[in-house]
């Protein structure tokens, strides 16, 4: 055994030896955590579009998973190329840039793209990957719109490939025991969810406060967060949206990029949700479920972790993984094996957040309360 693979397994032995005693819940048994016995079946080969920030960590994560690999890149940008190819082990021929990336199609060491790009590049890119005959995984948000992200669905299913959103809070192990509590009636009947998502953004250059690159603001980045963390832990989905928006620097935050949104939904069953999302504060990173026999509650709740999550019946304590390694497994494990999430993290289920999203602006805009069908 390599000294590095040795040392992911006996990292992996050591995590689950940590893990097994205070790991409890059937949600948690479903996902691929470290365990001791080596994997030895097919793996997932993937490529990284877009070496930035979050490709980076994304990158770096994969180099602990079991069932995916990082063997290509796509990049416009030679020198980080080179830089990843020596850090990550990545030979020539798996090399693109932005204008070549759809010969992939003729490579048979990468099985999917992992786009992590900026917001409105992800259909173009999307369509262009399904046409090489790769499964695509995106970041999030799927798009800059509903309908762009059920073109992106409709692409993926003409070409018989998978579309996976980044969405890795839906594979995090505290957020999975609270939807299972939920599930099993711990809470009673949910009432009420509240999620606060935000930071205070710096540099006014880059691309995220770039409406044409973007497609938003906060809402888009940060708020996205809440907008599914109100379906997962409510349980349904919302029937109405009311939408209020604030904007203290319009030079920063110009026309179609938002600042400060507070929004609510309504439920089917008379729950509600009023949540915030926003560039302009920090310390916002917290969830709470209220249910008729108890709460959850989680801060921080979205970020990179670790995730602190206690409920009526006590603090979770289950074992930090890093999130995108989990992720990664579990999204192979979809693909190479059907396996089924508890949450969904496919395209459609992007295109719900998306469809929400355009409500969240319209209702903003206009001031009314808009219908979700
Ligand atoms: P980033 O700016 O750090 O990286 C973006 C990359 O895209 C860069 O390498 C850049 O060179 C490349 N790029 C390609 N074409 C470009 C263009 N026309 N303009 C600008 N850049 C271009 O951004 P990031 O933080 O890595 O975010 C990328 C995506 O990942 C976004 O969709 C974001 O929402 C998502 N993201 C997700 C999470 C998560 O936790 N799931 C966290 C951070 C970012």
């Amino acid at each position: 055994m390599a000294t590095s693979s040795r040392r992911n397994f006996l990292q992996k032995i050591t995590a689950s030896a940590i893990a097994l005693p205070i790991v409890s819940g059937a949600a948690l048994e479903s996902l691929a955590l470290p365990t001791a016995i080596p994997y030895q079946g097919p793996v997932l080969r993937v490529a990284i579009m877009g070496l930035g920030s979050y490709g980076t960590r994304v990158a770096d994560a994969m180099q602990s998973c079991t069932m995916a690999k990082l063997t290509g890149v796509i990049s416009g940008t030679p020198s980080k190329v080179k830089e990843w190819q020596t850090k990550y082990n990545i030979p020539e021929k798996n090399c693109y840039n932005y204008e070549n990336f759809d010969d992939i199609k003729n490579n048979p060491d990468i099985d999917a793209v992992y786009i992590i790009t900026p917001n409105a590049l992800h259909k173009p890119q999307t369509l262009r990957v399904a046409k090489a005959g790769k499964h695509v995984i995106c970041e999030k948000p799927m798009a800059v719109n509903a309908a762009d992200g059920q073109a992106m669905v409709d692409a993926c299913k003409k070409a018989n490939v998978k579309l996976f959103i980044g969405y890795r809070m839906h594979l995090e192990p505290k957020t999975l025991e609270i939807v299972r509590m939920r599930k099993d009636g711990e809470f009673g009947k949910a009432l009420f969810f509240q999620g606060l998502c935000g930071f205070k953004i710096g540099d006014p250059n880059q691309w995220r406060l770039n409406q044409k690159l973007a497609g938003g603001g906060a809402m888009m980045d940060i708020g996205i967060y809440a907008v599914n963390g109100a379906r997962y832990m409510i349980g349904e989905e919302p029937t109405w949206v009311t939408a209020q928006e604030t904007k203290t620097d319009p030079v920063k935050f110009k026309e179609g990029v938002d600042e400060t949104i507070q929004f609510q939904f309504g439920f089917p069953s008379g729950a509600v949700a009023s949540c915030l999302s926003t560039y302009s504060m920090n310390n916002l990173d917290r969830f709470f479920l209220n249910g008729e026999k108890g709460y959850a509650e989680m801060q921080p709740s979205t970020g990179y972790g670790p995730i602190k999550a206690k409920t009526h019946a006590g603090e979770l304590t289950h074992i930090h993984v890093t999130h995108q390694t989990v992720q990664m497994d579990e999204m192979a494990a979809m693909i190479l094996q059907g396996k089924k999430p508890i949450i969904p993290v496919d395209g459609e289920e992007g295109v719900k957040d998306m469809k929400i999203i355009d409500a969240i602006f319209l209702a903003a805009k206009t001031g009314k309360k808009v219908a979700l069908k």
